[in-house]
């Protein structure tokens, strides 16, 4: 069995059957990654006990239990989530040294379905950025092509799939951080419905529409990961009541007389020539399964970048408050004169350019005088958004998008011009703003052989539309499974 390329649900199941051992497939994941990352940092800390993890899952498997769904598979989890024991960064030199006395509940949730912790995978400081570059500890790279961006903010989550280091990982989604870098890495990212998973013990960024979820090699594989992580947390007063369904059992790529809706504004902002020809090649391989193509508009969408920009960085100036040196966070080796300086120069050691920045925004945004203009205004504008997504529901079943303008740009390219980055957001935004499910799925190659994905959006807790529809599109497409360039 190659362990390199099989797929979560094939290494689960050969575990299960006894055809290979979790420590054996454990093993190999920590030779390849102590191997070649490198070459790309995704990794920014190893689980020391993956081994005995292992052996754990074994010695069930061994005395006839269930070892559960998710049976010997080792996953990366974006080091934005809180794990017992085992440091714990955000990519900033804020939690340098942290290890949290508490794992989240995902990471719980993924140990009692019998995955073991992999490691902690690189990310954009605090999850803030969509190119993995403004991490603490160097920025990660793209697997396709070494001088390009592999997205982010989960950047090491999509680019340990890509090299192989990892079969399954577990990214966060605030504005896209999952759904871009899948795209940019052409693997498969799922942005769950907001409530779905619980975000217990995951470091807030923007509470609002923070989301945990699954980064695969295919859209099973993200079903089935999804089941195990998904569900009501009394740790989380956000979680949903709504019942988690058998998604990967149901998996129904049948797309007859499924309505597949095309955004008005799909085109704004000047999508390239290689992710409109992807894109009108998605499109087209579902009218061919019999899908019905509908045209569906949200007129709002072209401001969702400056009201996503608006409300994440307010939130993000509220949840980073608590990091002031004392009961959280960096303390300034330098003597200080008093509160504010203790304060400031904590802070401002701590921090990296891009979280000072939002800091700054959002501060400004919620501050009395500005607050009616900038964030009222904002929260307006995203109740407008959610109703004309609910209008453009009536029409269809699913909205079918770009992920982003262009695939994964280089590296250097646009860590310089904020708005260029931000920009960048623009077809990802509007489904937080609106709380709906989305996910990514590889759609096919620029000239250079970088992948690009397409995005798939569904109604609130219907994430089994999207996975119908990602599976009926992976076997239309039938990419090549070549390797990545370098690995
Ligand atoms: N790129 C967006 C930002 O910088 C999204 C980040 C995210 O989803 N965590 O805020």
């Amino acid at each position: 069995m190659d362990l390199s390329q099989s797929t979560l649900v094939e290494l689960r199941d050969a575990v299960r059957g006894k055809q290979v051992k979790a420590v054996e497939i454990a093993d190999h994941f920590l030779q390849r990654i102590a191997r070649i990352d490198r070459e790309f940092n995704s990794f920014l800390a190893i689980n020391p006990t993956v081994m005995d993890e292992a052996a754990k899952v074994d010695a069930a498997v061994a005395s006839g239990l269930d070892p559960g769904p998710l049976a010997g598979v080792p996953i990366a989890v974006k080091d934005l989530l809180c794990t017992k024991g085992l440091a714990t960064t955000a990519a900033s030199n804020m939690l340098k040294g942290f290890v949290p006395p508490y794992s989240a509940t995902v990471v719980e949730r993924l140990r009692a379905a019998g995955a073991v912790l992999l490691g902690k995978t690189n990310l954009d400081e605090f999850a803030m950025g969509s190119s993995n570059e403004t991490s603490a500890f160097g920025p990660c790279r793209n697997p396709w092509n070494r001088d390009h961006v592999p997205g982010g903010s989960s950047g090491g989550s999509a680019a340990c799939l890509a090299a192989r280091l990892a079969p399954a990982s577990i990214g966060t989604d605030t504005g896209g951080s999952i759904r871009q870098p899948a795209s940019f890495c052409g693997v498969v990212g799922i942005k769950p419905t907001y409530g779905r998973v619980s975000r217990y013990g995951v470091i807030a960024f923007a509470s609002s529409l923070d989301q945990a979820g699954p980064m695969t090699q295919n859209a099973r594989d993200g079903a089935v990961l999804l089941e195990a992580i998904s569900g009501r947390d009394d740790l989380d007063a956000t979680t949903s009541d709504e019942p988690v369904p058998p998604w990967f059992r149901k998996i129904d790529s049948d797309m007859s007389g499924v309505r597949i809706g095309i955004l008005k504004e799909a085109g704004i902002g000047d999508v390239d020539e290689s992710t409109a020809v992807v894109f009108s090649r998605a499109a087209e391989a579902f009218r061919k399964l019999g899908a019905r193509i509908v045209n569906v508009s949200v007129p709002t969408l072209r401001y969702a970048v400056a009201t996503y920009y608006l409300i994440a960085a307010s939130e993000a100036s509220s949840n980073l408050a608590r990091y002031d040196g004392v009961r959280y966070g960096h303390r300034a080796a330098r003597p200080t004169a008093d509160l504010d300086d203790f304060y400031a120069a904590n802070r401002s050691e701590g921090f990296g350019l891009e979280v000072k920045r939002r800091i700054m925004l959002g501060t400004y945004a919620l501050s009395s005088g500005y607050h009616d203009a900038y964030y009222i205004k904002a929260s307006q504008v995203r109740r407008r958004m959610r109703d004309e997504y609910a209008s453009a529901f009536a029409a269809c079943d699913v909205i079918l998008s770009p992920v982003t303008a262009s695939p994964a740009f280089k590296i250097g390219a646009r860590i310089s011009d904020p708005l260029e980055m931000y920009r960048n957001d623009m077809f990802t935004t509007s489904s937080n703003l609106a709380g709906l499910p989305g996910i990514s799925v590889p759609g096919g190659f620029a000239e250079n052989g970088l992948p690009i994905g397409v995005q798939l959006t569904a109604k609130h807790f219907d994430e089994q539309s999207l996975f119908n529809a990602a599976a009926a599109l992976e076997s239309a497409l039938a990419l090549p499974k070549k390797a990545p360039h370098g690995v």
